[in-house]
């Protein structure tokens, strides 16, 4: 039988994007040098640097490279002197989980080292939990298609379907059973006593919990989350939340735990999976070699975990064990990590490492240097 080579499409974007990318890259070459699944790396434009060059944040070809490739994966996109006529930002990344459906935000919030998160008394692995949020509709459904009336008035509407709301709690009590936690529990995040759009939510997740009886109901209005995310934030296991409260606590959290370059993600749609770190494009600290790469690499972490749960496939989901335990062992290391953790190192480290066994098209720079984080599984 022939190895399964995926087809893996890498979309790099903007400012910090590129940089973090390559890093992951690195690792998941290394993976596949000891073992790991093959992949085989397409780069593609993609982003506001992209819509300088061509006129177009997201091409054509690119969306349908995406839809034909096993997984993406993706860095940041968006630049703030790059807006649309009506001032707002490009989103090609939003942009994305639309055309394919990605209504799954899967983002977990890990603590690596009790030096990353500014609550006290917390170790290394006290915050473990997934926030899950609905990604293509909520508060996002109006994205570039809101009302402007006459320069007094401006609206946005909150769009909550069954569908889409059915599916997605699903998802996090299907993640809750794969995690196993005890007790396992799921979080109802909403603002049911105030809207009718997420009555309607809780009224659903109501719905699905009744499949799942051996999994704890919990619920938590989504300005009481805040509080509790800070005061308590071991006591969660999956939350799950329409759009924008799930992108504002998904900020949150990864302050819990070092900031965005520790926060990783993947988008997931019925037949695709995109993954990406939860942080944007950082114009602040692009092109100084600081920017935190462990958000994306766990990114990477989670797309051969989902590639080996959609294809079987033992040698992908191994890889993804790898990266994480790597992860864990890297950042128990003190002082370990770029500048956002207190750390000194930079996004890459100087030790060539040999050609990778996997071909890229595009994808690396012929010299390939290796990645801090791998460094020290060698
Ligand atoms: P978006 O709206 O596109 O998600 P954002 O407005 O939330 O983006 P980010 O680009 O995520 O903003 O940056 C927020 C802060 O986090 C900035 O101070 C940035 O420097 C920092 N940051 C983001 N990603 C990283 C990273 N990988 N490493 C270090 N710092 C980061």
């Amino acid at each position: 039988m022939t190895e399964k080579v995926y087809e893996i499409a890498v979309l790099k974007g903007d400012g910090i994007g590129p940089e973090v990318v390559d890093e992951a890259l690195k690792v998941l070459e290394v993976v596949q040098q000891s073992g790991g699944p093959a992949c085989h790396f397409e780069t593609h434009p993609c982003g506001a640097t992209c819509y300088l060059e061509q006129g177009d944040p997201l091409p054509v070809a690119t969306v349908e490279a995406c839809r034909q490739a096993d997984a993406v994966l993706l860095g940041a996109m968006g630049l703030p002197h790059v807006r649309w006529p009506d001032g707002t930002e490009m989103r090609p990344q939003v942009d994305l989980r639309f055309k394919l459906d990605l209504y799954a935000g899967v983002r977990p919030i890990y603590l690596y080292a009790a030096s990353h998160t500014p609550l006290q008394g917390l170790e290394a692995g006290d915050i473990d939990m997934i926030i899950l949020r609905e990604n293509v509709e909520g508060l996002f459904a109006s994205m570039n298609a809101g009302i402007e009336l006459h320069g007094e008035v401006a609206v946005d509407t909150m769009v909550i379907t069954r569908l889409g709301t059915e599916r997605v709690v699903r998802y996090a009590f299907e993640l809750a059973q794969e995690r196993g936690r005890d007790p396992m529990m799921v979080t109802c995040v909403d603002k049911a006593n105030i809207f009718r759009s997420m009555a309607f939510f809780r009224g659903i997740y109501d719905q699905v919990a009744g499949d799942y009886p051996e999994i704890k109901r919990d619920y938590a209005y989504v300005d009481a989350m805040a509080l509790y995310l800070v005061q308590r934030p071991q006591h969660y296991d999956v939350m799950v939340s329409e759009n924008m409260y799930g992108d504002i606590l998904s900020d949150l959290a990864a302050g819990l735990v070092g900031g965005m370059g520790m926060a990783p993600s993947g988008d997931i749609g019925p037949d695709a999976g995109v993954f990406q770190p939860s942080h944007g494009t950082a114009p602040d600290i692009a092109g100084q070699g600081i920017a935190n790469p462990v958000g994306t690499i766990l990114s990477a972490a989670m797309m051969l975990k989902w590639l080996g749960g959609r294809f079987d496939d033992i040698q992908a989901r191994e890889g993804a064990r790898r990266i994480e335990a790597a992860v864990r062992r890297v950042m128990q290391v003190p002082g370990a990590g770029t500048p956002d953790l207190g750390g000194r190192m930079t996004t890459w480290s100087a030790r060539p490492i040999s050609k990778a066994r996997c071909s890229t098209t595009q994808a690396t720079s012929a010299r390939v240097r290796s990645s801090s984080l791998y460094r020290s599984t060698a």
